[in-house]
């Protein structure tokens, strides 16, 4: 599957969704959506992080090299770090299920 390079609509084409911050509702507020894929963007508090983040922890981890190179080639193949569509709690999940995989 190709990853899309999203690109968020115009401000006039936001739609209206159940904003959240940290775990709560807050409300309405406008999302952008991506206007190649659809896909409404995560504008909550809980923030995506960057790959980098994550690099850097996998090399605190008793992992080898061929361990890491598995691991990230398995989190860039589901959009891990897809800011549009993921949640840093989502990451999280998605991280420590795939590392468990790699490292026992
Ligand atoms: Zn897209």
């Amino acid at each position: 599957m190709k990853r899309c390079r999203h690109e968020s609509c115009g401000r006039a084409e936001r739609i209206w969704l159940p904003y959240d911050v940290r775990g709560g509702q807050a409300g309405l507020k406008p999302h952008p959506y991506c206007i190649h894929c659809g896909v409404v963007k995560n504008i909550s508090s809980d923030r995506a992080r960057p790959l980098g983040y994550y690099i850097n922890e996998l090399t605190k981890l008793p992992l080898t090299k061929v361990q890491i190179r598995l691991i990230l080639k398995e989190l860039e193949a589901m959009g891990f770090d897809d800011t549009y569509s993921m949640t840093g709690t989502a990451q999280d999940e998605v991280f420590r299920r795939v590392v468990k995989k790699y490292h026992r």
